[in-house]
């Protein structure tokens, strides 16, 4: 009889928790929401898993814990839940400019804020100087070093508008090619000349180089090294993203009297990875956001030695009364982490704690100027998204 009874009891428990999922969700939602089930940890076990410890010697607790039972001795859940992450993370801006930007990505794990910064470096696509023919060259820089130096000119051509060049390079159509011409001279009798980006001259039409031809009858046009069926500035998507070399001061070469460059460089699109001229940035790096914590107070003489130990001026010094002052944390985000401060004896170890938030990162992009550095950001989030999508496919 008593066996009877403890199988109802089951059944009713059993019921009772299909009631309570239903009501919030998930079997572990369910869990998570009793109240013996503790949501945070300790805050000393808190403290280790979210921060980075800056020791005058070595930095501690680098690593981010992922394994979602590492707490499960204290009844805590570790595991990575997309509703968590969607709710902990934000971007907030902190300076925009035409060529750089500088925002917070907060609630992140590092290993995606790297993937984000690898994907700008090498995989955003640019459009780059990547042939370069040569009709005239009396100055006295060599072919190569002159084509090297075109190539790492950035220019501003929307990237989006253009296809990528066919294996072999022969193709080139008004949408896989610009071409630029040079043609400068310093006639004799006249001083020096510096040939700068300025007299780079985009030919909307294509070539006008003509190539050699051995098979071509005397009264057919010359063939040029590209073939447009139009002008690039008759098509609708450039008036709006005019092409054009961004800077137009960079050194290209000099030329003394009776020296003469005359050439046409031709660009295409590529990525980083291939060469460093197709990177969209000058540089895409980040840090974690430091925090400084004043351990105990730091008074009076102690008080304007810390300030001045501080090269990048973190600290201030307050009054409070009866003559007594004492040290601040007043910009914690400038600190470099020198250590300057925690230098000068073990004592000063134990005043003043230097900290990195583990998952909030300083991210800062610098563009070439192919594209604006918030665009870049967008690209590099629609490019990892594109893999992820690959990966999916593949396992499923
Ligand atoms: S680590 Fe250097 S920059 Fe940071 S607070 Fe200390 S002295 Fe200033």
């Amino acid at each position: 009889m008593s066996e009877v009874d403890d199988s109802m009891s089951e059944v009713e428990e059993q019921e009772e928790l299909q009631r309570k999922k239903e009501e919030n969700g998930s079997g572990l939602d369910y869990i998570l929401s009793l109240e013996s089930v503790p949501s945070k940890l300790p805050p000393r076990l808190e403290e280790l898993k979210t921060r980075v410890f800056c020791k005058s010697d070595a930095p501690v607790h680098t690593d981010t814990i992922q394994y979602s039972g590492a707490y499960a001795a204290l009844r805590v859940d570790n595991s990575l839940r997309l509703d968590n992450f969607c709710q902990n993370f934000k971007i907030e801006l902190i300076r925009l400019t035409d060529d750089d930007m500088e925002f917070d990505m907060i609630g992140i794990d590092p290993a995606l804020a790297n993937a984000f910064r690898r994907i700008l470096i090498s995989e955003v696509p640019t459009m780059a100087i990547e042939r370069v023919y040569i009709a005239n060259n009396t100055s006295v820089i060599q072919d190569e070093v002159l084509s090297h130096r075109l190539g790492l000119i950035p220019i501003r051509a929307d990237p989006r508008l253009f296809e990528y060049p066919d294996t072999t390079g022969t193709d080139k159509n008004e949408k896989n090619t610009i071409v630029f011409k040079l043609h400068v001279r310093c006639e004799v009798g006249q001083p020096r000349i510096t040939v700068k980006t300025r007299e780079l001259e985009w030919l909307p039409h294509g070539s006008e180089l003509h190539s050699e031809d051995n098979n071509r009858d005397a009264s057919s046009k010359p063939r040029t090294f590209t073939s447009f069926n139009c002008s690039q500035d008759s098509l609708p998507e450039f008036p709006k993203s005019p092409i054009g070399i961004k800077d137009s001061d960079i050194i290209i070469a000099k030329l003394g009297p009776g020296q003469e460059i005359e050439l046409e460089a031709h660009a295409v699109k590529g990525i980083g990875k291939t060469h460093a001229k197709w990177s969209p940035v000058a540089t895409a790096w980040y840090r974690m956001l430091p925090e400084v914590v004043l351990l105990e107070e730091v008074k009076d003489e102690l008080a304007e030695e810390l300030k001045n130990k501080c090269p990048v001026g973190v600290f201030d010094i307050e009054d409070i009364g009866k003559g007594k002052r004492r040290a601040t944390v007043a910009r914690p985000r400038a600190c470099t982490l020198c250590r300057e401060c925690i230098r000068g004896g073990k004592e000063w170890e134990d005043r003043v704690s230097l900290r990195r938030v583990k998952d909030h990162f300083i991210f800062t992009i610098e563009s070439t100027g192919a594209l604006p550095p918030e665009e870049l950001f967008t690209e590099a989030v629609k490019i990892l998204e594109d893999k992820c999508e690959r990966v999916i496919m593949e396992l499923s």
